[in-house]
């Protein structure tokens, strides 16, 4: 089995760490209730995307 010849650094793990960090959420308001809704997504509330309603609501 390959082993790792050197311990990784306190540095180095950091550095491999560097892209891990969390991003927030992005989202926009939806253009048919005003809702906020994820970007490329169905709006939850309404059912709406890209102008016309693509889930029937019940309500
Ligand atoms: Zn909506």
């Amino acid at each position: 089995m390959a082993v790792p010849k050197r311990k990784t650094s306190p540095s180095r793990r950091n550095m491999r760490r560097s892209h891990h960090a969390l991003v927030a959420v992005q989202h926009q308001e939806c253009s048919n209730c005003g809702e906020l809704k994820l970007p490329h997504h169905v709006c939850a509330a309404c059912g709406f995307y890209d102008g016309r309603e693509v889930i029937a609501q019940s309500a």
